[in-house]
């Protein structure tokens, strides 16, 4: 086991640890903040990365767990399903999970935010340890606690705030992951940099290209720093009651466009908030917050490594027209008073929270994005 970073989350008594490292599974047991000896373990994985829950599993018994129950759900965002979140429950329910039980979700942000809600309603509340298995649920999804599940009325629009005790970060397992969901993760990386912090965003400008090909030193940089981005902004408003909402960058355009692809895979969360952010920086410069130079930056960098940037780029994908995107933003769950919520940016790592912003403008960067190319 080889730990390369360990990033604080400060919550107070719910304050846990980000393990970042590789060959981690083989000894999750030793990376609990507790003693795994008596205890019931519930390991819920994806299928596609079932295998790694034999692994983990291995390591709890030998660290004296009582038993480790797996359950293996399929793939895909259908999964975060109420029908889905009621087997897990009746799984943990029928093997006689008490209040010492921990539930381990092993996958990307769909088994991480469905696990995390069982976990956080069953007994009113069990421990909960994230492996996340995606580069976007490493970066993005496994820290800050937000769990939930899909309604058919929309998506994650039901769930509960419930921190996990750890987070084990096996950088290993990103090698079996492919390209396309790499590359949507990536997305979320260069987000961190885009909202405070430039420095950041100018060594993903020079060294993107190692982070994306899972060189050890960058990949580990890059998940390490994103983690410790994230985990401050979470710490200083758990409940997205002011700062929080920064972590939306991209966003409000990202949602309008998965809602109009209809989330079945077609087009990817981070590809989504890729076009986004080219957007929000494409209305700030629009608007006069920022320079062009700035905007076409963001437009560069995302598209130099193999993220979509425009809507004309996804089209043939959407069924929805300007006017259509348009409603889904002033829709969105982060709508307030009926007034779509923007995070707009000053500059790049200059990043701030807009309520205030002309539908009509949102409209002349929408058309012009969907007839553009690149
Ligand atoms: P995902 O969980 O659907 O995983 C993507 C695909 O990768 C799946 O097909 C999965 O089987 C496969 N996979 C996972 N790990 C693999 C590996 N190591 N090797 C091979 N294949 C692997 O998608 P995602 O992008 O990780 O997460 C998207 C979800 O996360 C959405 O539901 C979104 O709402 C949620 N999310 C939550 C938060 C949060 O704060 N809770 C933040 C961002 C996104």
């Amino acid at each position: 086991m080889e730990i390369l970073h360990k990033v604080p989350v400060g919550l107070g008594k719910r304050s846990y640890t980000i393990n970042i490292g590789r060959g981690l599974l083989n000894h999750a047991g030793d990376l609990l903040p507790f003693d795994a000896k008596g205890r019931l373990m519930f390991v819920l994985a994806d299928e596609n990365v079932s295998e790694y829950a034999n692994t983990v599993c291995a390591s709890l018994k030998a660290r004296g767990a009582r038993a480790c129950h797996v359950l293996t759900l399929p793939a895909g965002e259908k999964s975060k399903s109420m029908a889905e979140l009621e087997r897990v429950l009746a799984w943990m329910l029928d093997n006689g999970v008490d209040r010492q039980s921990v539930l381990i979700a092993i996958g990307g942000g769909v088994i991480g935010d469905l696990g995390g809600f069982a976990a956080a309603i069953v007994l009113r509340g069990i421990p909960f340890i994230q492996i996340p298995t995606t580069l976007l649920a490493q970066v993005d999804s496994s820290v800050g606690g937000k769990t939930g599940i899909n309604m058919p009325q929309g998506k994650n629009m039901v769930g509960s705030f419930h921190q996990p005790v750890a987070v084990i970060t096996d950088l290993e397992v990103l090698e079996t992951l492919p390209r396309r969901e790499l590359l949507a993760g990536y997305a979320e990386i260069v987000k961190y940099g885009l909202i405070n912090d430039p420095e950041f965003f100018i060594w993903l400008e020079k060294d993107g290209g190692k982070v994306t090909a899972l060189d050890t030193a960058a990949i580990a940089r890059a998940v390490a720093t994103s983690c410790r981005k994230k985990a401050e902004i979470v710490a200083a408003d758990e409940t997205e009651q002011g700062q929080r909402a920064l972590l939306n960058l991209g966003h409000t355009f990202g949602h309008a466009l998965e809602a109009a692809a209809g989330y079945d895979g077609r087009l990817l969360h981070g590809e989504a908030v890729a076009i986004g952010m080219a957007l929000a920086f494409q209305l700030s410069s629009r608007l006069g917050h920022c320079s062009q130079d700035d905007a076409d930056r963001v437009k560069k960098h995302l598209s130099q490594t193999g993220l979509p940037v425009s809507i004309g780029m996804i089209q043939p994908k959407l069924a929805a027209n300007d006017s259509e995107l348009l409603n889904y933003m002033l829709h969105d769950k982060k709508a307030a008073g009926g007034r779509a919520v923007f995070i707009l940016a000053r500059g790049i790592g200059k990043s701030y929270i807009d309520k205030n912003v002309d539908m009509k403008d949102v409209q002349q960067v929408v058309l012009h994005s969907m007839k553009g190319a690149a």
